[in-house]
């Protein structure tokens, strides 16, 4: 037998964050426990109230002091965004396979034991939208997104914006222990992750009500989901001011060689030269902040202090230690 293989599941939680999303409700419950119920193993289902304004956080809270009602209701006091209700919702979990769904039915909740299948020999399961159902923006701009991370990773996670993923309990623990404030669950997972695969899962359109995002928001999303991902940006700011500097020093040896050789025509009265005294100023302004970029990057990374690794088994060992970072 593998003694790496992954232990078997014995219950599923399922964490679904909620944020005015009334219309869905009902339904959701309904077709989220009919398609848990399949599963051989136990199962819960966290909905997570993320500040809702309508009447959401009273449907959960009845759905869950119903008699034998899998559901958990967690309630918080006000709207922190999508992610960090998941999280809030992981630190309420008790199966050893958390599983998150979007609230508007988009994500088709009869894929769960599919979902669960796959998890038995990996510990993130992550999906890919088949026959997509948004915008033309939308898929535009998720697509550009998804071929920056492919670049900064070197991971071939193709659909990072589909929440219907399955995450083993140690990724989970792992996340928790992230301080940092700003987070996107998909990369972050990944980043934890030894045995990702990805599964292609239907997609519907949205039913009732509209996208919780505004524009504004998808922008954070995506500033969140960079930062999540590396301090490359800040780097880049000393690549550009070198190439512009360079820029700047090779046009004055160009400038100083043809004044030499064709006379001063060339010189033009000193404004390329000018140019060049610019160019090359301004390239060092650029190297100089991203040397503070450098700098910032560095504790940023301090500051959110990710653990470093974690322990899987220690085999052999005489004096039991602490094994993981807290
Ligand atoms: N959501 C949330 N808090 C927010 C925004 C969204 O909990 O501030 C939830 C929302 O209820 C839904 C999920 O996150 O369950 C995805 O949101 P939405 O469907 O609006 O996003 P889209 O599908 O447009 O990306
Ligand atoms: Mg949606």
């Amino acid at each position: 037998m593998n003694r790496l293989a992954m232990p078997p599941i014995t219950k599923v939680s399922v964490v679904i964050p909620v944020f005015n999303e009334e219309e869905c409700l009902p339904e959701l419950i309904a077709r989220t426990t009919a398609a848990c119920d399949q599963l051989t193993c136990d199962y819960e289902i966290l909905l997570v109230d993320d500040g809702s304004s309508d009447n959401s956080a009273a449907l959960m809270m009845e759905a869950a002091e119903a008699p034998d009602s899998p559901v958990i209701a967690v309630i918080l006091n006000r709207n922190y965004g999508q992610h960090s209700a998941i999280m809030a919702g992981f630190g309420h979990v008790s199966g050893d396979l958390i599983i998150t769904l979007d609230a508007d039915l988009q994500n088709p909740p009869e894929e769960i034991p599919r979902l669960v299948e796959v998890a038995a020999t990996h510990d993130v399961v992550g999906t890919i939208r088949a026959d997509r159902r948004d915008s033309l923006f939308r898929k535009t701009a998720s697509r550009m997104i998804n071929l920056l991370i492919k670049r900064t990773t070197g991971k071939a996670m193709s659909d990072y914006g589909c929440m219907l993923r399955a995450y083993r309990r140690p990724i989970v623990e792992a996340m928790l222990h992230c301080h940092e404030r700003s987070t996107f669950i998909p990369i972050l997972a990944n980043t934890f992750a030894r045995r990702a695969t990805e599964i292609e899962v239907r997609h519907a359109e949205r039913e009732h009500g509209e996208s919780k995002y505004s524009f504004m928001k998808l922008i954070n999303l995506m500033y969140d989901l960079v930062t999540c991902l590396t301090t490359t940006p800040l780097r880049l700011l000393s690549v550009v001011g070198s190439v512009i500097a360079l820029g700047g020093f090779a046009l004055t040896i160009l400038l100083l060689a043809m004044r030499l050789f064709f006379g001063p025509i060339w010189g033009a009265e000193g404004v390329f030269t000018l140019f060049a005294i610019l160019f090359f100023f301004i390239g060092a302004q650029f190297v100089a902040m991203g040397l503070l970029g450098e700098y910032i990057g560095r504790i940023y990374n301090d500051v959110r202090a990710r653990p470093r690794y974690f322990v899987h088994t220690v085999v052999g060992e005489r004096h039991p230690q602490q094994g993981n970072p807290s």
